[in-house]
């Protein structure tokens, strides 16, 4: 059985590895998180009405900020966006404000 103190350097361990893999992934953000949050907001407004599972809303959101869709669709569906609420119930508990 492993003492407190293998239980504690483990523990580092983790926690060095998770802080690391968050830096590794804010660095592959293709907007920054304040434009993420904006979006975020911008879809919980937008979807009182519904989502029609496409990402018209997000793709509304990225032209009205002069951002190609091309660079920023791709990401979303690494987290599970692939449409307008899913870009809401599983990117923004990914990457919501904390
Ligand atoms: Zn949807």
């Amino acid at each position: 059985m492993a003492d407190k103190t293998e239980v504690q350097r483990r523990k580092e361990l983790r926690r060095a590895a998770e802080a690391k893999q968050r830096a590794s992934e804010e660095a592959g953000l293709p907007v920054s998180k304040e434009t993420l949050w904006a979006l975020f907001d911008y879809l919980d407004e937008s979807l009182a009405d519904g989502c029609d599972h496409s990402l018209r809303i997000t793709e509304q959101f990225l032209s009205s900020r002069k951002i190609q869709s091309e660079l920023v669709v791709p990401w979303l569906g690494e987290y599970g966006g692939f449409c307008d609420c899913e870009v809401l119930f599983n990117v923004e508990e990914r990457w919501g404000r904390q």
